[in-house]
């Protein structure tokens, strides 16, 4: 990915609607060809940051940089991006073909190159002896491929996709998550997606950004920032089932939970901290330092999960998945860990900010 060259730089982007800033200098570079997806809760400026690159919104300020010229103030229609909504907007009254065929039609092509280029992105998709049906007798996800097609006729340099997925099923969902990451290979446009969808964004993406209240928190390939989180709010937005979150401090360079000391944090200073442990990073140990009250065991069948309870989680419950080797006395009160220290993170209590510890 490094020696890639980048496509879209944006430049200390900012923007404000009646006063509220929804977008706050957010600066980030996307790579030509990577499946990048812009990734955070509900509201925090996702689609907001697409309209921009997409040129339907102006940043009040900041630049937007496409291929190292600043494109601020050309219009959508003559940047190489398109977009794809999910609410697809296909022309309900046009066929399959004359829906995928329309931009192609507005560029002025000649008949043989639509046709053929209709043909080619039939294929792509799997629509094939589609052509002439109706686009509003299709099902959701056969639409949804029409307006994959159509928005790649026309050969964009970057293709936008604004939650795509949103609208179907979950069975289909998975299967064009795939199909999306197959087409995107295939071609290597730059795809540039949006979802609130952790678990949708972790399986897709060559590089995630991970925002919060119009802030970039993080940017990273998936496993690089599931394993590696700045903050306690991308430690918890990644990961199912989500990371166990403790009320602890740090003491003489041991991390406390309650009264026990449950892992040496070499070098991190004295304070009050969150911990926060990933599902795999606990190991059963009978003579483990961290003891909750066993609640039960869910046999997933490589894995089990250990359910507990703990007086310091902040969590209701603490998820700990462990191999089905490993034999739970399901009849004790009580369940003792130890922790997997590259699985266990600290923060500030305050700043909520990593604080890194051993290496
Ligand atoms: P979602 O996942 O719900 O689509 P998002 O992360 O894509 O969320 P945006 O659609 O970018 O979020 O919206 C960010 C914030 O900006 C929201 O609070 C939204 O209400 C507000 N907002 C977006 N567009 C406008 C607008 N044209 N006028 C006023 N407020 C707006």
């Amino acid at each position: 990915m490094e020696n890639k060259a980048v496509i879209i730089d944006l430049k200390n982007i900012s923007i404000s609607f009646d006063d509220q800033p929804i977008l706050k200098d957010v600066s980030l570079e996307i790579h030509d060809g990577e499946f990048v997806t812009l990734l955070g809760p509900s509201g925090c400026g996702k689609t907001t940051t697409l309209r921009i690159i997409a040129g339907f919104l102006s940043p009040d300020s900041g630049d937007v940089i496409f291929e190292g010229k600043k494109i601020n103030g050309v219009p959508a229609h003559k940047r190489q991006v398109n977009t794809i909504f999910q609410r697809y907007a296909l022309f309900p009254n046009l066929n399959v073909a004359d829906n995928i065929a329309f931009g192609l039609k507005l560029q002025k092509k000649s008949k043989s190159e639509i046709k053929k280029i209709v043909e080619e992105m039939l294929s792509l998709v799997n629509l094939k002896g589609f052509e002439k049906r109706n686009v509003s007798s299709l099902s959701g996800g056969q639409q949804q491929r029409v307006a994959i097609a159509r928005a790649l006729a026309v050969k964009p340099r970057v293709l936008l996709l604004d939650e795509p997925l949103g609208a179907l099923d979950l069975k289909l969902r998975k299967d064009m998550q795939s199909e999306l990451k197959a087409i995107q290979q295939r071609l290597g446009i730059t795809f540039i997606y949006v979802t609130h969808d952790q678990e949708e964004a972790m399986s897709i993406s060559d590089m995630i950004v991970v925002m919060k209240k119009g802030v970039v928190q993080q940017v990273g390939e998936p496993q690089k920032v599931y394993d590696d989180p700045v903050n306690l709010f991308v430690a918890k937005f990644l990961g199912t089932p989500p990371i166990n979150v403790f009320t602890g401090r740090v003491e003489g360079e041991k991390l406390m939970i309650g009264d026990e000391a449950v892992l040496d944090v070499k070098g991190a200073p004295d304070g009050e901290v969150y911990a926060a442990v990933r599902p795999e990073g606990f190991i059963l140990d009978e003579n483990g330092p961290l003891t909750c009250k066993l609640s039960g065991v869910e046999v997933m069948g490589r894995d089990v999960s250990i359910v507990s309870r703990h007086k310091a989680s902040v969590n209701p419950i603490i998820r700990a998945i462990i191999g089905s080797d490993n034999k739970v006395d399901t009849a004790s009160a009580t369940v003792r860990f130890s922790l997997k220290p590259h699985k266990t993170f600290i923060f500030g209590k305050d700043s909520e900010e990593r604080i890194r510890f051993g290496e």
